[in-house]
């Protein structure tokens, strides 16, 4: 059997497999992809509403490829009060918003009941809100900062009303690349640690691949391997997000961008390799607009949401400060020839548009 036939009959693949998958051409590679997310999902993209926080930009970690954190490159330091973020959260919630999705610098100075309290805050006066919040990297860094263990952190955050987690931090989990490009931060081991311990509590995830920077195809295809397997030990994860390095402002001074050819591929091989875990988003902040619309026809099937307001990837370049407007979103995915459908932060579907 050869490697496209394997890909039509459902075979698992094998490292070596999956890293040839690479050589096809983009198209051919495209239509297994799109085959593979027409038996799972039709012609149905899922988004959901919902506005990005980022309370705090002060980061005691120095990751190279950052250009959010004050203590890189960005020179606008910043931290919330829990009364301006609960001002976002009761005017995003007159627009209809599903989820709220919290995710925050390593601020060491502001207190772990900081982080904790507006959690409970928001769930209380808003008790049908979807609280997505603290990546790995966050519940490491609030370990190691606070003296707690892992399993105290994911305990705090079940009790302050986190309903899942999101997937970032994830980066890229070959160790090598990880010591270059943030050194220091939580190990590929302990993410992935804690999000299997997350998912034993019965929550769900997501993950994130930063790519097109400095790793190579292989170090793609070993990070999704990694994946696969937990989620073959936990069923945990929802998504898989795969997420374009942005070039400007930080210190691993990539001059040459990805190219779009390699970002379709990256996704058409993600939806094949990742058999296990159901969704495959085109995160149209780190990829363009356009470019994510494409990726429907190569694998994706989930366009994140409108977003409202995004400080982490704006501040490296990419288009996303203002989020999108719901009308223009939903007019994009059906002009592309697919059906948009609302879906809560669990997918469960809400609403085909
Ligand atoms: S990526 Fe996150 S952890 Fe790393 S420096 Fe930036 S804000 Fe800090």
């Amino acid at each position: 059997m050869d490697l496209k036939e394997k890909v039509v009959a459902a075979e698992r693949l094998s490292f070596d497999e999956a890293l040839k998958l690479y050589e096809m051409d983009l198209f051919e590679l495209g239509a297994l992809a799109d085959a593979k997310r027409q038996a799972m999902h039709g012609k149905k993209t899922y988004f959901n509403i919902n506005r990005h926080i980022n309370p705090t930009n002060i980061c005691a970690d120095i990751c190279k490829f950052c250009a959010y954190s004050a203590n890189r490159k960005n020179p606008n330091p910043y931290t919330m009060s829990h009364e301006e973020i609960m001002k976002i959260v009761d005017d995003a919630y007159t627009r209809d918003i599903k989820e709220v999705h919290i995710v925050s610098a390593h601020n060491p100075d502001t207190g772990l009941e900081w982080y904790l309290d507006i959690f409970k805050k928001i769930k209380s006066k808003y008790p049908d809100l979807h609280v997505k919040a603290l990546t790995a990297a966050e519940v490491d860094f609030l370990a190691r900062h606070y003296n707690k263990s892992y399993d105290a952190i994911l305990d705090l955050m079940v009790e302050y009303g986190v309903d899942s987690m999101p997937g970032g931090g994830a980066e890229i989990f070959d160790e090598e690349l990880r010591d270059y490009i943030c050194k220091g931060k939580v190990s590929s081991q302990q993410w992935l640690d804690i999000h299997q311990k997350w998912h034993e509590r019965g929550k769900k995830s997501n993950v994130t691949m930063l790519f097109g920077h400095v790793e190579k195809r292989e170090h793609r295809i070993d990070h999704m391997m990694r994946l696969r397997e937990l989620q073959d030990k936990t069923g945990g994860f929802n998504c898989f997000i795969p997420l374009v390095y942005q070039t400007e402002n930080n210190y691993l001074n990539i001059k040459e961008p990805i190219t779009a050819h390699e970002i379709l591929k990256t996704m058409a091989i993600s939806r094949i390799v990742l058999d296990n875990i159901p969704n495959l988003k085109a995160y149209w902040v780190t990829s363009t607009v356009n470019l994510a619309l494409v990726a429907q026809e190569f694998g994706a099937n989930d366009l994140d949401g409108t977003i409202e307001r995004e400080s982490i990837n704006s501040a490296a370049g990419a288009a996303s400060a203002n989020g999108i407007n719901l009308k223009e979103f939903i007019a994009l995915i059906k002009n592309t020839g697919f059906t948009p459908v609302e879906r809560d932060s669990l997918y469960n579907e809400l609403k085909e548009w």
